[in-house]
């Protein structure tokens, strides 16, 4: 008899597992993996989208966090060469060790929830190593993500992730392709770190805290929410009317702020 390993999805690894064969298939298309590419999935669970990431002839390095999935992931795909399983949490994973060249890994994975937000800029903080990543998220997540200025959806989240990355909302799927369902809609999004930065800010460190500082009161104007950082006149310097509301600029405008802030006070 062989040995059958039983797993009940666990709340605190957000582990809704994919189950719908035609949203694996259509996620599996987006991605298109290719023989001989590198690929990272995070979050394998029970192997739903890894059977045919391996299948494309890619070197697969998974990194999952539940120890108990270890057996169930290696009963299945141990034998396969192009299989290499890293028990661990992802945050903390240190995407160097891998070995791939620059610009050439694929990041794939149907993320949990409660880390999505934070194993993206971990992971754009490598993005010199990332050819392009494949994400399932809650579909808000995606929203925000792909946001352009002037309405609400944009945010801290759009603005980094657009300062790297070419953003593109693929598709949604609904609860009832995983098991158990979640209580919200998901979305399949693609990141495509930019080759050369469109608008490169002089300390990143800087962007990102303008921009903390400018949503942390979004319905208040720039002038006010950024006082304890830039003048008045120094924000007008830097081609930006203090007097608009931080949804209302763009990541240039942003990158021009910062690029303010760092002449008036050098590195983060
Ligand atoms: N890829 C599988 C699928 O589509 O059916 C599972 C997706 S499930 C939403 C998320 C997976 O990420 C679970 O297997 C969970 O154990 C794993 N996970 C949760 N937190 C993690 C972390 N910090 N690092 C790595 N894996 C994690």
């Amino acid at each position: 008899m062989t040995e059958q390993y039983q797993h009940r999805a666990r709340k605190r690894f957000g582990q809704n597992f994919l189950h719908d064969a035609g949203v694996i298939d259509r996620i599996l298309r987006s991605i298109h993996a290719r023989e001989g590419e590198r690929l990272l999935e995070i979050g394998p669970g029970q192997g739903a989208l890894t059977e045919g990431l391996l299948g494309s002839g890619a070197q697969l390095d998974v990194v999952e966090l539940d120890k108990d999935l270890v057996p169930i992931l290696n009963q299945q795909f141990a034998g396969r060469g192009n299989f290499r399983l890293h028990q661990g949490d992802a945050l903390k994973f240190d995407f160097n060790t891998l070995g791939a060249a620059p610009g050439s890994l694929r990041v794939v994975g149907n993320l949990p929830y409660n880390i999505s937000t934070p194993l993206i800029f971990h992971l754009l903080s490598n993005a010199g190593l990332i050819r392009d990543m494949h994400f399932m998220l809650q579909k808000e997540v995606v929203e925000r993500m792909a946001a352009g200025p002037g309405g609400g959806d944009w945010g801290r989240l759009s603005i980094m992730v657009q300062y790297h990355c070419r953003v593109e909302h693929l598709f949604n799927v609904g609860p009832g392709a995983f098991n158990p369902p979640p209580k919200v809609d998901s979305a399949i999004v693609r990141l495509v770190p930019h080759e050369t930065l469109p608008h490169p800010a002089k300390d990143h460190k800087l962007l990102e805290r303008i921009v903390r500082e400018a949503f942390n009161q979004r319905r208040k104007t720039l002038r006010n929410t950024l006082k304890a950082l830039l003048s008045s006149e120094e924000i007008t310097a830097a081609g930006v009317d203090g007097s608009l509301r931080p949804e209302q600029l763009d990541l240039a405008a942003f990158v021009r702020l910062a690029d303010k802030l760092f002449e008036q006070n050098g590195a983060a």
